[in-house]
């Protein structure tokens, strides 16, 4: 690989890796950019200025040495990079693909703010960890002496794969248990393959058995095994649950046929997409193929969702969100990419109320009109959206939208999904357990450093502590929360170092 001098920004612009044209990509769930070419990446990690006080790094909730392994990657030191980058990080080609660089660590880069473009910090981290497992650099942890306490960590999501990425390193026994069949939480069943591919989240896990760590799946603790039973069994217990209680909406006809919520939709793709039997795809009620589609939300989950049904071949697919493309919470290059495919955002707009036909089997049902028959929710037709404008800032500071009166219409609609965000489910009470005290808005309540619980030896990590987050604080306080479990365990106080 060439060998790059450092602070060529000035001289050299900033590009990103290669887009596939919408058209093709829209096709498929492949991820949608393609790999750094190797002088490519040696001469974009090039243009990083050294600056002595990092930003990026500052800005990255990993505190990654970025600036070291941009200089290793333009002076060819590919596997040095790799060490580095993975010292702090422990899914590296993950947060490089799906963080929302424009708003961590390449929002904070000094030469974007000097006019230059940002360093493609996101694209390189990805590049060098993909060589790295190319390379068969990235081995199995190899504890050097093996320990006889054990963890018990309930949720294999990110926050709780990268505690037992830690915990597995100094020796200890690490159970994991998750509900799902496959591990990866919404790495797996959450984000779509057209912004992560599958196989990457895979071979993680593959990596994590291979150092030690015991999976058992199909395993939802309250219902298959108690919360009390895994307490008893592991020396400590982390809670890495995620938040799955979709917001709902209360407007007339809620509840009507093809009307859903956007994590049983993208969990039935993804399944789709890994080759999996899924009835409620295979009869239409979670496929959007010939469908007018309407996405309701501004986050991510609904960028996910109106591509999703892009690449499913929706008739058409439209996303409304009650304030404007600067006010909205998701990912500006994911808007831009959506759009490119297809989608048609409608601003300031949020559904009035559903407006359903009454099918012919609902028909039957209600004029049979037997008692004790369960009525029969009408099939949605339309939407009827209200237009918004933007009022004075709430306490939040973020502009309120207020409804325009009389500007109401009708928008037909043959699936409807719903993306409004998630909250965590009451787990003191779906799990019985006294003493597990949360936050008023339901949160389990953690300790910010130690990540330690209301409960002895139980730890709590990710977005059930957190509300919806990112993979990246997931990964975080996984980490954070494994030293602490250490410390714990061995009688030593630990925190992990900031
Ligand atoms: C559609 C979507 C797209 C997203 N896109 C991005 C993105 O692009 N970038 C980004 O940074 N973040 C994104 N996020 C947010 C990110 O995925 C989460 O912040 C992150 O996954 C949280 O990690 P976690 O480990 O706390 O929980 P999760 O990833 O939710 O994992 C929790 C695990 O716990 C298991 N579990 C829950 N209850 C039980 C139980 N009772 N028994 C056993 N197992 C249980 C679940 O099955 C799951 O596997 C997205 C979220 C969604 C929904
Ligand atoms: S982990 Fe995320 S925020 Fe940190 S350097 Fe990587 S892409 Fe940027």
């Amino acid at each position: 690989m060439a060998t790059q001098k450092m602070l060529t920004f000035v001289s050299t612009p900033r590009e990103t890796p290669e887009k596939r044209p919408a058209i093709e990509r829209s096709e498929d769930f492949h991820e949608i950019y393609r790999e750094f070419a190797d002088a490519k990446a040696a001469e974009q990690a090039s243009r990083c200025s050294q600056c002595g006080v990092p930003y990026c790094q500052s800005h990255c909730p990993l505190h990654n040495n970025i600036p070291d392994w941009l200089r290793l990657t333009a002076e060819g030191r590919l596997e040095e990079a790799y060490r580095v980058s993975q010292a702090t990080n422990t899914f590296p080609e993950i947060c490089g693909r799906i963080c929302p660089q424009d708003r961590l660590c390449e929002g904070n880069c000094v030469i974007e703010q000097s006019g230059h473009g940002t360093v493609t910090i996101g694209s390189i981290e990805k590049y060098i960890t993909d060589t790295a497992w190319e390379m068969g650099w990235v081995r199995p942890a190899a504890p050097v002496m093996e320990r006889s306490e054990t963890v018990g960590i309930i949720g294999a999501g990110p926050g709780g794969l990268a505690a037992a990425d830690m915990l597995r390193r100094q020796g200890f026994q690490v159970t994991i248990y998750d509900r799902y069949d496959r591990a990866g939480g919404l790495l797996t069943y959450g984000i779509p393959g057209f912004k992560l591919e599958k196989d990457v989240v895979l071979r993680r896990n593959k990596w994590l058995a291979d150092s030690g760590v015991e999976f058992v799946l199909n395993c939802n603790v309250g219902e298959d095994v108690s919360f009390d039973a895994i307490r008893g069994r592991h020396d400590a217990v982390l809670i890495a649950t995620g938040v799955y209680k979709t917001r709902d909406l209360n407007l007339d006809n809620a509840d009507a046929g093809g009307v859903v919520r956007a994590i049983d939709y993208l969990t039935a793709s993804n399944k789709v997409d890994f080759g999996d039997e899924v009835p409620d795809y295979d009869d239409g009620e979670l496929n959007a193929r010939g469908k007018r589609v309407i996405v309701i939300g501004g986050g991510d989950t609904a960028m996910d969702c109106v591509r999703t049904a892009i690449r499913q071949g929706a008739q058409s697919v439209k996303c409304l969100y009650r304030r404007d493309r600067a006010n909205m919470p998701g990912s500006q290059r994911e808007v831009q990419n959506a759009e490119e495919e297809g989608v048609e955002f409608v601003w300031m707009s949020a559904p009035g109320s559903f407006v359903g036909h009454v099918t012919g089997v609902a028909m039957q049902a209600q004029e049979a009109d037997v008692d004790g028959l369960p009525q029969i929710a009408p099939q949605i037709a339309n939407v009827r959206v209200q237009k918004m404008r933007l009022g004075a800032p709430d306490v939040t500071g973020r502009q309120a939208p207020e409804l325009i009166e009389g500007a109401d219409y009708d928008e037909p609609a043959d699936l409807v999904i719903k993306a409004l965000g998630f909250e965590p489910e009451d787990l003191p009470k779906l799990w019985g357990v006294d003493g597990l005290e949360v936050t008023r808005w339901g949160t389990i309540k953690a300790n910010f450093q130690t990540h330690q619980t209301s409960l002895p030896g139980v730890f709590a990590v990710g977005d059930i502590v957190r509300g919806a987050s990112l993979v990246v604080w997931a990964i975080r306080d996984g980490r954070e929360a494994a030293e602490s479990i250490a410390g714990y365990l061995t009688g030593e106080a630990r925190v992990a170092a900031e």
